[in-house]
């Protein structure tokens, strides 16, 4: 049996770097007062088409739709934020709090040709602040973009690249005269733009397509199109990043794949990864808690793709493992009951270790701890379950000494002194 195309296990000598992720992000987000959220992975099909948009991809061919047994139209979500609007909404966050700050962590569906970083089911870190239409929130969501990226340790150079696609109005002017101008060289445009000259022509702006690219050197700028409070709100962030020293290049081509951004847009980009070199993508998006039936309310956030993340991390995890543990032999007899008390107090004190469940007598099972390169073995035998004590073999040095379970707590303190045993 195979698993689906696009999906993956992630096993366990690879959840060692999940769990950092997790908990990196945790502490700093934790600092910054943005607190985790977790929605449902299914929701109507009509959040996602009202939010990111009937024209965009994501709605047109990679969502995973169904109907479930009640004819319901369902689902599986393809990206955080519309979920995370419409929890707001349907528990009333902002009537408590007028600045919700969130963040999430899950599985994503978007049915996509998988490659190196393009998953089916892949996975999004992703923070929103909303409530404040300040350029300090964009600000400080960007820097906890980079923040977070810093403190994993990406073996890659990244670099932010950051647009201003104005308010709805300003785009809508844009939009015409885009249209007017590249209606003009239809007959030259890539297939994929030709079809969005009249549905989503911003999209046309990050065309792969060198022709294409060619052709929009000349186009009207979306940048001379915005107003002033537009610009004011950019040029904020930006002088901001610079006292940051936060590296950033402005890409005026940066519309983003989603409708309801507005103001900033923003992705963070490694060099190298091919194709699938966006880690990070956001945005503003004041309109999308009202589109969605909610009151008008502002917000700013991104999400990063971990496993495209995971690929540039610095240290492979899975090699600093501790193995080290405290092996236990037990002799297959009815009365064991000694063995939970032992096992309690390595809970007590943190100490990991491994029974052995084997069927196999002690001098094997002292054997299979001797392969496992474990220093400790406690042995359990006929006589040491009789007398209530265990003894404790130093497989390195071979030496070993029978104490009372008595003394069990006493030994493992003067252990844990001077031998890294492994907490958990
Ligand atoms: P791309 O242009 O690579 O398809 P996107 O614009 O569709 O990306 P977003 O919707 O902005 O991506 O999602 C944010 C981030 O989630 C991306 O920058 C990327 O790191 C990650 N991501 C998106 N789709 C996938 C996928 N199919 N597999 C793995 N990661 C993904
Ligand atoms: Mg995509």
């Amino acid at each position: 049996m195979q698993p689906l195309r696009g999906t993956k296990d992630i096993l366990p000598n690879e959840i060692q770097t999940w769990q950092k992720i997790y908990r990196i992000t945790n502490d700093i987000l934790k600092i910054h007062n943005y607190k985790e959220i977790r929605t449902p992975i299914i929701e109507n099909t009509e959040l996602f088409e009202r939010s990111i948009g009937n024209f965009t991809d994501i709605v047109n061919k990679e969502m995973y739709s169904f109907y479930d047994q009640g004819k319901r139209n369902i689902t599986l979500r393809p990206e955080g934020t519309a979920s995370i609007a419409r929890a707001l909404i349907t528990n009333k966050l902002y009537t408590d709090k007028p600045i919700n700050r969130l963040w999430y962590l899950g599985p994503m569906f978007r049915y996509e040709r998988p490659q190196k970083g393009r998953q089916r089911q892949f996975h999004q870190l992703g923070i929103e602040c909303i409530g404040s239409s300040m350029p300090i929130a964009d600000i400080e969501v960007i820097k906890l973009a980079t923040d977070i990226l810093k403190q994993i340790e990406c073996k890659e150079e990244y670099l932010l690249e950051i647009n201003s696609i104005g308010n709805l109005q300003e785009r809508e002017v844009y939009k015409l005269n885009l249209i007017e101008y590249l209606k003009k060289y239809e007959h030259e445009l890539d297939t994929d733009s030709r079809n969005r000259i009249n549905k989503n022509p911003l999209r046309i702006l990050d065309s792969k397509y060198l022709k294409t690219q060619k052709i929009l050197k000349n186009a009207p700028k979306l940048k001379q199109y915005l107003n002033k409070t537009s610009l004011e709100h950019f040029e904020t962030i930006c002088e901001n990043l610079t006292y940051l020293k936060i590296k950033y290049t402005v890409n005026d081509h940066l519309v983003r794949g989603l409708d309801y951004y507005n103001y900033t847009a923003f992705e963070i980009k490694t060099k190298n990864l091919n194709q699938q070199n966006t880690i990070c993508g956001g945005g503003r998006y004041d309109n999308l808690i009202k589109q969605l039936g909610g009151p008008s309310i502002p917000a700013v956030g991104w999400a990063i793709g971990l496993e495209r993340l995971i690929i540039l991390m610095q240290t492979n995890l899975s090699e600093n493992i501790k193995k080290d543990r405290i092996y236990i032999a037990i002799q297959n007899l009815h009365t064991i009951n000694i063995l939970w008390d032992i096992i309690n107090i390595l809970k007590e004190y943190h100490i990991k270790f491994e029974l052995d469940l084997s069927n196999n007598n002690l001098t094997k099972q002292i054997k299979k701890a001797n392969q496992l390169k474990t220093k400790i073995c406690f042995i359990l035998g006929e006589d040491e379950i009789k007398n209530k004590s265990i003894t404790i073999k130093w497989l390195q040095t071979r030496t070993q000494q029978t104490i009372k379970i008595s003394n069990l707590r006493k030994y493992i303190q003067y252990l844990k002194k001077f031998n890294n045993l492994t907490e958990y």
